[in-house]
């Protein structure tokens, strides 16, 4: 837990959110300025600042969101059109909240490549 990371606060319960999965170690919640008709966030609720954080058994964590991802895809009925999965690093890659989250967008067809 990090004081003032607003992601972690979300994982402690402390700020609301609508949370579509939870388990011991992963939430996810609708984003909440959806770029897209089906826009989640998926974060581990250990505090994990970028993907250049990522080492050892976070590696597998991570793994295991993108598993959590695709059931949640397929639950949501978008997994057979398809849909994009992003991790925004860093400040060229546009990340603006610093605790690791994977946006899960979908529900219309997305143009490559991003701005
Ligand atoms: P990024 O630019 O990859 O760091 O994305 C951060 C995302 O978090 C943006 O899409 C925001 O709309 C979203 N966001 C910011 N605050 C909240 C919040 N309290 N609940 C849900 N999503 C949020
Ligand atoms: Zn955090």
């Amino acid at each position: 837990m990090v004081e003032d990371c607003i992601f972690c606060k979300i994982a402690r319960g402390d700020i609301p959110a609508e949370v579509v999965f939870e388990d011991n170690e992963i939430m996810a919640f609708k984003d909440l300025h959806a770029k897209a008709p089906v826009h989640i966030l998926f974060i581990p609720k250990k505090h994990i600042p970028t993907i250049n954080d990522l080492q050892g058994q976070d590696l597998g964590l991570a793994g295991r969101i993108l598993g959590v991802i695709s059931k949640v895809a397929t639950s949501l009925g978008i997994g057979l059109d398809g849909y994009r999965v992003v991790v925004n690093c860093g400040r060229n890659g546009g990340q603006e909240i610093y605790h690791l989250h994977f946006h899960l967008l979908g529900g219309r067809a997305l143009s490559w490549p991003p701005g």
